[in-house]
């Protein structure tokens, strides 16, 4: 497992689901970890007395990830509060599905503002805060490599876009030994993607190994890239995806 003692990381949406799983992990792996949230109050503080509980340090904050001043004053408190910051994880994201002729420009460009734009503000502020050697993980989509369904071309856009922003972004850090990388899951079981249903069904039946992911699976592996060991990975896209977009 990854020794991130003494290390302090920021998990934009942390709340619920993969980034609930990722700021549990990466607590348990010995960081101090801040995590926002927009709605969901209740679980974010319940997760950070979890965290306390277990011996570790916590804190949660409300910013809507669209809006880049409070995303930036966010990054600014934790910074103050932890006294570090080491690991950015860029999970917030918004999965806005309906058929063409139906989708809202709202809904476009809210997709953009969460899953993108969020993406690269947080990460210009983290980077004026962040230790020479830190980590930025992205949380893309394995719908960047496969949009096997209609209805969700801009979150399929969102996501692949992301591929690009990596990239480019491990250029603009890599002289002071950050690595920038983005993780794609497959369907993993959350609010987002409940593993129930006929949707469920035949998401499953398009992967080789024909389950949805647990959000414990996508936070290990995030885990070991925000580690010491992992500091030779930079700009890369990797799936971790059941087989989805093989
Ligand atoms: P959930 O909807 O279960 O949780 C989303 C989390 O992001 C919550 O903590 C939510 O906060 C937070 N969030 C959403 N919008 C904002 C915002 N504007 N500002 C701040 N926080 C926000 O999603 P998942 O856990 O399923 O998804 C996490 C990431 O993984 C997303 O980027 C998603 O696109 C990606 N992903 C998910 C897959 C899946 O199958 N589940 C597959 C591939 C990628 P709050 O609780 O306050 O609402």
């Amino acid at each position: 497992r990854a020794d991130l003692s003494g290390k302090a990381a920021f998990i934009q949406g942390g709340s619920r689901g993969i980034g609930a799983a990722i700021a549990r992990r990466l607590a348990a792996d010995g960081a101090a970890v801040a995590l926002t949230y927009i709605n969901a109050a209740d679980k974010a503080q319940a997760l950070v007395s979890e965290i306390e509980a277990a011996g570790g340090r916590a804190l949660a904050l409300k910013a809507d990830s669209a809006d880049a001043v409070a995303l930036k004053n966010a990054i600014r408190h934790a910074v103050e509060r932890l006294g570090r910051l080491d690991i950015l994880v860029n999970n917030a994201g918004v999965l806005a599905l309906a058929p063409l002729d139906e989708f809202s420009l709202d809904d476009f460009d809210r997709t953009l503002a969460v899953n993108v734009r969020s993406v690269f503000v947080a990460t210009q502020e983290a980077a004026r805060h962040m230790n020479d050697g830190g980590r930025v993980i992205n949380i893309g989509s394995t719908n960047a490599e496969r949009m096997p369904f209609p209805g969700g071309g801009p979150y399929a856009m969102s996501k692949s876009a992301l591929v690009g922003l990596t990239r480019g972004l491990a250029r603009d850090l890599g002289p002071r030994g950050i690595t920038v990388n983005n993780v794609q899951p497959g369907p993993v079981d959350t609010d987002m993607n409940p593993d129930s249903g006929e949707f469920a069904q035949t998401l499953k039946e398009m992967m080789p190994l024909n389950r949805y992911g647990h959000a414990d699976e996508i936070a290990g592996f995030v885990s070991y890239l925000a580690s010491a060991e992992a500091g030779y990975i930079t700009g890369a896209s990797l799936s971790i995806d059941g087989g989805f977009s093989a």
